[in-house]
């Protein structure tokens, strides 16, 4: 029997591959989001999965069409969003379609999520978790192993192929029997929460002027980084690290005018000449020392 592990790289996850281990082949699907998504980055899922033996496949979403889905569902979430922009229950139906369509290509019969129910105010309560199984068209085939007890049975459960008895029944915010799992399994996990952007208000407002328009990759990345100005239209680096930030976007987004000052200060990178002055400007707002001369790129 085959499983396929939703995994974030976060302790669920990482138990929840642990206990189906014990009973079925596991594999791990790890979605690298444009925006992030907590737990951990895919160097840190590929040590778990190496360390354990486990395979791992990583889909990437930060580009192409599945860039543009993503964002899609950021714009126009059909189950609303939660505190700012995270429309955390389309993004985990987003997320499990994506998994079923690997699962069905690769003929693995069982998908599961390290889900604990009540954990999470938006995604994990039990109507949530329903819409979520229901919309991924995955209904009688989710398996959340952490509170599978109470939670109905799915279909491999009825047929035997999972023994149900194996399975948990944690629920609720607290982590410790989660923690007590980590030791018995001896795993090591990444501290929980934060890193989803579209969970903090400041990134949410430099990202709001921008989703009435087709956003880009070069978009989101300068998002990320140093001061905004004109809805995302210039943007100065804050220190020499986001300045080599700004540098290695222009590298792969050609299309972008690096403006770099001569002297000491904050570089620039603008998408339409018509900014160029106002950058200058800005650039010298920002230095301690007067720029006479910027290089252009
Ligand atoms: S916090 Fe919500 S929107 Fe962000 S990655 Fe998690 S489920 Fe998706």
């Amino acid at each position: 029997m085959k499983v396929l592990v939703l995994f974030s790289g976060g302790l669920d996850s990482r138990l929840a591959a642990k206990i189906l281990e014990e009973q079925a082949d596991v594999e791990l699907i790890n979605f690298i989001l444009p925006f992030g998504q907590g737990c951990c980055n895919s160097h840190c899922s590929l040590n778990f999965s190496q360390k354990e033996n486990i395979r791992l496949n990583i889909v990437d979403c930060t580009k192409s069409k599945l860039l543009q889905e993503y964002l899609e569902i950021i714009k126009n979430p059909k189950f609303g969003r939660g505190t700012c922009f995270n429309p955390c229950i389309d993004c985990r139906i987003f997320l499990l379609k994506k998994a079923r369509e690997y699962a069905e290509k690769n003929k693995i019969e069982i998908i599961a999520t390290g889900e604990v129910l009540g954990e999470r105010p938006i995604s994990q309560h039990s109507k949530a978790m329903k819409i979520v199984e229901e919309e991924s068209k995955l209904t009688g085939r989710l398996l959340r192993p952490l509170s599978a007890k109470l939670l109905e049975e799915t279909e491999a459960e009825k047929r035997g192929e999972i023994d149900r008895s194996k399975l948990l029944d944690i629920s609720g915010r607290s982590r410790k029997r989660q923690i007590e799992l980590a030791k018995k399994y001896n795993i090591e996990y990444p501290s929980p929460g934060g890193g989803c952007l579209l969970c903090e208000e400041e990134f949410c407002k430099k990202l709001e002027p921008l989703l009435s328009n087709k956003i880009t990759e070069s978009d989101i990345k300068l998002l990320k980084v140093g001061r905004n100005f004109e809805n995302n239209n210039i943007v100065l680096g804050r220190n020499r690290e986001e300045n080599e930030k700004l540098e290695e976007i222009k590298k792969e987004h050609k299309n972008l005018i690096l403006i770099e000052p001569e002297e000491p200060g904050p570089s620039a990178i603008i998408k339409n000449k018509k900014h160029l002055q106002q950058a200058q400007e800005l650039i010298q707002k920002y230095s301690k020392k007067k720029i006479e001369k910027f290089k252009i790129r």
